[in-house]
């Protein structure tokens, strides 16, 4: 069996920071570590940190004295409610934000004050949209072209004059953000399209995509709960190729030794270490 490996795969810059940051908050020592909630969508890099020490937090479970406790934000970012209330509790501060959702979050703060009426496309439970929604609490949450045209009808029959803006979550495709901007126009022809897109995304998208020509069929290494993780398996089948997504060796489905060339590729939160063992996985199945 031959194995490709996309020509970009695995950790983006967000996330490898904020892995590095809290692995240095580990080695410093001296003070108990937490993220708040996980800090990344993979499962073998939060069962690193929480080896290492590292406690994960609940939001709806949070203790109420966090004093002197260094508490690290995720790379998706959280709301400024929640950061005020870890701050309340005693927490120290670590933000591993990434500095592309920072971005986001501080555009969509200065249009909600600027008086505009903010769609924010992306997946409602998502973090990132979670988190820039507390930016700008009257923000109308769009997953598809079909759910923000039916909010910009609404908003059109109740305030047909207001300014109107579009953030994306900055894994959504770029297809889908251009469809759910067109649904918006329909009624507010003046929207303000901001490009929120990040480039880690769609490199990893693009070069799955020119793998997928060389290839008979694709795995995608990364977790389950990553949405970019998950987007890279559908472009995999929309390019006809047999796909699966595997989080470890021992995912690997029998199946794929049917296959002479297998081509590799992995979520922006996917470790080396994973992405390694499963190649090496592959390369003795034949
Ligand atoms: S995918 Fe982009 S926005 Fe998301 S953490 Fe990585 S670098 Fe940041």
């Amino acid at each position: 069996m031959k194995v490709i490996r996309a020509k970009v795969l695995g950790f983006c810059m967000g996330v490898r920071r904020a892995v590095d940051m809290a692995e240095g908050e580990l080695r410093t020592g001296g003070r108990r570590v937490c993220t708040m909630g996980p800090l990344i969508h993979n499962p073998q890099v939060l069962e690193s940190l929480q080896s290492q020490g590292a406690e994960i937090l609940a939001e709806d479970n949070l203790p109420e004295n966090l004093a002197g406790v260094t508490v690290i934000i995720r790379a998706h970012g959280i709301s400024p409610i929640l950061e005020d209330e870890l701050k309340k509790r005693g927490a120290v501060i670590a933000d591993a934000t990434c500095p592309r959702v920072k971005a986001s979050q501080m555009k969509a703060q200065v249009l909600s004050r600027d008086g505009y009426i903010l769609f924010l496309a992306g997946e409602k439970r998502h973090g990132e949209v979670i988190g820039i929604q507390g930016y700008a609490p009257d923000c109308i949450v769009a997953a598809n072209p079909d759910e923000a045209a039916a909010a910009a009808e609404a908003l059109f029959h109740s305030n047909p004059g207001v300014k109107t803006a579009l953030i994306g979550q900055t894994t959504i495709s770029a297809e889908e953000y251009t469809r759910i901007g067109e649904g918006i126009k329909k009624f507010f022809p003046g929207l303000e399209i901001i490009n929120t897109i990040c480039g880690a995304t769609n490199e990893r998208q693009d070069a799955l995509r020119e793998l997928c020509g060389e290839v008979d069929a694709v795995i995608v290494a990364g977790g389950r709960s990553s949405a970019n993780t998950r987007r890279l398996l559908s472009i995999a089948c929309e390019q006809g190729k047999p796909a699966w997504l595997v989080e470890s060796p021992e995912e690997i489905p029998a199946e794929i030794a049917a296959y002479n060339t297998i081509g590799l590729c992995a979520g922006a939160s996917t470790p080396d270490e994973t992405i390694g063992a499963i190649e090496k996985a592959l390369l003795v199945m034949d």
